[in-house]
């Protein structure tokens, strides 16, 4: 099987195994963990923020920083695509109190400035408040798409200008700095919080950081104990998320063999495929007159697993454990799956 579901499927390699194993840990609860502390210092220096904070998934670090910005009743925006809305269980509702204003950011999934100021609130007798504006960098459900610095920055100013906080949800944040050939601290400059996983394309097998100023952090430690997260001997993965920094520059390869798998899929008569940004190609197998449910099945009857991105769409994710001749041969068997229809 050529799994190319998602970046998430990957295996930590021996190395990660044996970092692991042989980790320093203490009770991270009390901040004795030194590898979960070594960890979270250079997490946060990656990122140019002055804290971090090692969570179990980047669903939770979302959660947990729409909690410490807003007060329950404010709303948060976002992108009528975004993950913290799409795909987190309505967490912002259940988690924090807040009521989601989602609106379309376009093709890219970045608001700009007059977008945010069209969808602000201002709090009054009347009128729940914005209390967040939450970005995403690269944007999933956009199909990877790496938002540049500038618009960023364009869209965080805007909300600082209305005293609103922004958030990151960067869960590929470094898939959109290869790409943009950016600096993730420079990414980051402008928003209050950003999360971003290292068990996707980094590799990692648990974990994710959330990182921020002092203050954030210190709140953010005390919601995720809250939210049942606070861990003990959290260096047993900590380690391996260590090891996952080590991994962002290879991040590369992905880009390339999605490029590479895109460039393929679309010369399949039948299917088309945007040349993406990062690591996420997105097929649409309408001329071919399969559904992407009927697409993905007859994918995977022949030996490639990809994920259903809408009634014709199908999401194929490169990924550390799918090689240049993985991705050749994918392409070959997604055109049988076609021709088998
Ligand atoms: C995967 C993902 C998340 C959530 O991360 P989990 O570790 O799966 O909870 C959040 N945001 C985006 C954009 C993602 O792709």
């Amino acid at each position: 099987m050529i799994d190319l579901r998602s970046d998430t499927v990957t295996r930590p390699s021996d190395e990660m195994r044996a970092a692991a194993r042989d980790a320093d840990v203490g009770d991270d609860v009390y901040g004795d963990d030194p590898t979960v502390n070594e960890l979270e210092a250079r997490a946060a220096e990656s990122v140019g923020m002055d804290d971090a904070v090692f969570v179990p998934s980047g669903t939770m670090g979302n959660q947990i920083a729409a909690r410490v910005h807003t007060d329950p009743g404010q709303e948060a925006l976002v992108d009528v695509e975004a993950h913290v809305y799409k795909w987190e269980v309505g967490g912002f509702a259940q988690l924090s109190g807040l009521q989601v204003r989602a609106f379309d950011a376009g093709s890219r999934g970045v608001p700009t400035p007059e977008q945010v100021r069209e969808h602000a609130r201002e709090e009054s007798l009347h009128v729940a408040g914005t209390g967040l504006l939450c970005l995403e960098n690269t944007h999933n459900a956009r199909g990877g798409v790496a938002v540049s610095k500038a618009d960023i920055d364009a869209a965080a100013d805007a909300a600082h200008e209305l005293g609103i906080p922004v958030h990151l949800d960067g869960a590929r944040l470094f898939n959109a700095c290869v790409a943009l050939d950016e600096d993730p601290a420079a990414m980051a400059e402008r928003v209050d919080s950003v999360m971003f996983c290292l068990s996707k394309g980094l590799g990692a097998p648990v974990g994710s950081i959330l990182a921020g100023s002092e203050a954030f952090v210190e709140n953010a430690v005390r919601v995720r104990k809250q939210f049942g997260g606070g861990m003990r001997q959290a260096g047993i993965i900590a380690a391996p998320g260590l090891l996952a920094l080590d991994n962002v520059e290879r991040l590369a390869d992905d880009h390339e063999n999605a490029r590479v798998l895109a460039e393929g899929l679309d010369a399949v008569d039948g299917l088309s495929a945007a040349t993406p940004d990062t690591n996420i190609v997105v097929v649409d197998s309408e001329a071919a007159g399969m559904t992407a449910d009927a697409f993905v099945e007859a994918c995977e009857s022949v030996g490639v697993l990809g994920g259903t991105f809408g009634e014709y769409h199908t999401r194929f994710t490169t990924n550390l454990n799918v090689s240049r001749a993985d991705v050749e041969h994918a392409v070959e068997l997604a055109g049988d799956a076609v021709e088998s229809r």
